[in-house]
């Protein structure tokens, strides 16, 4: 499938559009289903109105696409772009790729990206490559390389000793992390001035690793801080007691989720935080496991993020889609995501897809509001 990159500003052609791609189907933004001899009608760097019949107006150039279907630009609301690690694994990207490497590594995965279809993309932390989602984004916005609208989150806020690189030597203090790492609510507040200083769109925060980090008043001084300059805070969390401590502090996004319970899910529920399950990469860690003790553990770990996602739809969570990528090897397979949960249901992909769509809207009126979710 391809996808439209770019805007549909209206179902109403007023502009003069100079251009016309025609292809077998397309994606109805308006009902969702597939519809035949789609007219994608372009003025300049916008798509001006969409129509189908086939037939295009005088003294427009026509593009033939062929036998393939248009898709709207989709949004992934959990990437990261300038997530650059190989097989050899996280320490190793810190270690051996300088910045201005992670930078162009960046902007190769954004490429990917886009060519895949997602012309928007929520970036939750650049994995310890300083501030290079900021210049990334910028670089893209000025035309200078091709990639999605980024709204990126930064450094992300972590507690000491609680995200990745684990297991470094204690004599390398000054070892690169790939979060900023604090202790108490002075310095998260301070890395949330930091990090907003230096141009994130939002701030990422990392509740829990393995039990719940960060404190309620540590998550309420960033939230705080990003409250005053407009911004919002998505929060890893995958217990109950970390989502519980996010959403108390004012929180807008759970990503993972993949451990809350039914009482948890209902708060979010009432409290209208959306989810962001990411459950496409656990299907890969299922299906790339390489012996018994890992098929188990992933099996395990499948089953119980399916079965949180089922309480989540059924309690009405509002959910977002984010695929997750944060390696080499991820980057341009975003839709993954919608594939997986959808549970590979092609009615479900089709409203996800839909939804996506329609939600791009409110995306551009709102500056910073790329999450979408379905029922
Ligand atoms: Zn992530």
């Amino acid at each position: 499938m391809l996808a439209l990159s770019l805007f549909v500003s209206s179902a109403v052609c007023t502009a003069s559009p100079s251009l016309a791609f025609t292809a077998a189907r397309a994606v109805d933004l308006e009902t969702g289903v597939l519809r035949s001899d789609p007219v994608v009608l372009v003025d300049g760097e916008r798509i001006v109105a969409v129509r189908y019949g086939g037939s295009v107006p005088d003294g427009v150039r026509r593009v033939d696409l062929g036998d393939v279907t248009l898709l709207p630009g989709l949004i992934d609301a959990h990437t990261h772009l300038l997530g650059t690690a190989g097989a050899d694994g996280y320490a190793a990207m810190l270690v051996h790729q300088s910045q201005a490497k992670r930078a162009l590594g960046g902007a190769a995965n954004a490429r990917k990206t886009l060519f895949a279809g997602f012309t928007t993309v929520r970036d939750v932390e650049n994995e310890g490559s300083a501030y290079a989602d900021v210049a990334l984004r910028d670089a893209i916005k000025a035309g200078l390389v091709p990639g999605p609208r980024m709204l990126v989150a930064t450094r992300a806020i972590a507690v000491i000793g609680q995200y990745y690189p684990f297991g470094v030597s204690p004599d390398l203090s000054d070892f690169p992390r790939g979060a900023q790492m604090v202790s108490g609510v002075e310095e998260a507040r301070r890395a949330a001035r930091e990090q907003l200083g230096n141009g994130a769109d939002l701030l990422k925060v990392y509740a829990d690793w393995t039990y719940p980090t960060l404190t309620v008043e540590e998550l309420r001084a960033i939230v705080e801080e990003a409250r005053k300059a407009n911004r919002r805070v998505a929060a890893h969390a995958r217990t109950s007691q970390a989502i519980r401590n996010a959403v108390t502090a004012g929180v807008t996004s759970i990503e993972h989720g993949w451990l809350a319970d039914k009482p948890t899910l209902e708060l979010m529920k009432r409290e209208k935080i959306w989810l962001v399950p990411t459950v496409g990469v656990l299907e890969d860690a299922l299906a790339s496991a390489k012996d018994e003790a890992a098929k188990k553990r992933a099996t395990e770990r499948h089953a119980a993020a399916f079965a949180m996602l089922r309480n989540a739809r059924a309690i009405g969570v509002r959910i977002a889609t984010g695929y997750d990528a944060g390696g080499d090897d991820e980057h341009g397979h975003n839709a993954r995501e919608i594939v997986a949960i959808t549970g590979h249901d092609a009615r479900l992909i089709a409203v996800v897809v839909h939804r996506l769509a329609r939600q791009r809207s409110g995306l551009a009126r709102a500056g910073m509001q790329p999450l979408v979710g379905y029922a």
